[in-house]
């Protein structure tokens, strides 16, 4: 179970307003996408909730408590970037592992979870691999894998596929969607690209400079769109 509720968030960067006073309810098991352009603050958001930049203003809540104060590790997300650095050294197996191995969990336990990971993302043949001799497809699903393993009852995806070309991109997309109904995770995913928040959400976020223009199924935004500016970016030509 983990619902997400923000409320009056607001974020400054010295005297610049970026993010202005969001509120939002994520319910659970949601598969929620936050969609604007370039700048409109999607990632500062997202760095809000996965606690890796403080709000200026307002709550975070997971399940009713909030959590601003509580720490990254300790707020039961998962964050998956577009840069999704692997360590170059370690196997798949070791990258999926590692946050594990940093928080004392057993070799034996580790290894399960690994496993149970990789099999969902077929990524059982390449468990003992370098990321170097993976596609990028593969390389993007360790990524997820390296997420998936912690368990974590929200997952926070910001652009993740943004580095792939077009058809991998269409497969993730599928594989996204599957893992969500496998999980039944929370999910939160960014992107700007509105055929993705199209086809994957369950309820779209449209950000633009800060503040959300518009929620609601990508259906009511494509038919009803409240403004011009969500019209352009997702509705319907009227
Ligand atoms: P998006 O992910 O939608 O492209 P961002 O959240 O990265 O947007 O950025 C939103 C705005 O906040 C941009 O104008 C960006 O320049 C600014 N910004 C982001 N991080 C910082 C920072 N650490 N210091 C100052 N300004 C920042
Ligand atoms: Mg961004």
């Amino acid at each position: 179970m983990a619902t997400l509720q923000l409320h009056n968030i607001t974020k400054r960067f010295g005297d610049t307003e970026v993010i202005k006073g969001i509120d939002l309810e994520v319910s659970d098991r949601e598969f929620v996408v936050f969609v604007g352009p370039s700048g409109c603050g999607k990632s500062t958001l997202m760095r809000m909730i996965a606690g890796l930049e403080s709000a200026s203003d307002g709550d975070i809540l997971i399940d009713g408590q909030r959590i601003n104060d509580v720490g990254p590790a300790d707020r039961g997300l998962a964050m998956v970037f577009q840069s999704y650095a692997l360590y170059p050294h370690m196997t798949v197996e070791d990258n999926m592992g590692f946050s594990m191995r940093l928080a004392g969990v057993p070799k034996e336990e580790r290894r399960a979870k690994v496993l149970e990971a990789a099999k969902i993302l077929q990524l059982e043949p390449l468990l003992d691999r370098k990321p170097k001799a993976l596609s990028g497809g593969q390389r993007q699903r360790v990524a997820i894998g390296r997420a998936i393993v912690r368990n974590p009852s929200i997952f926070l995806f910001d652009e993740p596929l943004s580095n792939l070309d077009a058809a991998l991109r269409v497969q993730m997309r599928i594989e996204l969607a599957r893992l969500h109904d496998e999980l039944d995770a929370t999910m939160i995913y960014v992107t700007h690209d509105q055929i993705e928040a199209m086809t994957m959400a369950d309820k779209i976020v449209v950000l633009h400079d800060g503040v959300v223009e518009q929620v609601g199924s990508p259906m009511a935004l494509y038919h009803h769109p409240r403004n011009r500016f969500v019209a352009g970016f997702i509705g319907s030509p009227k």
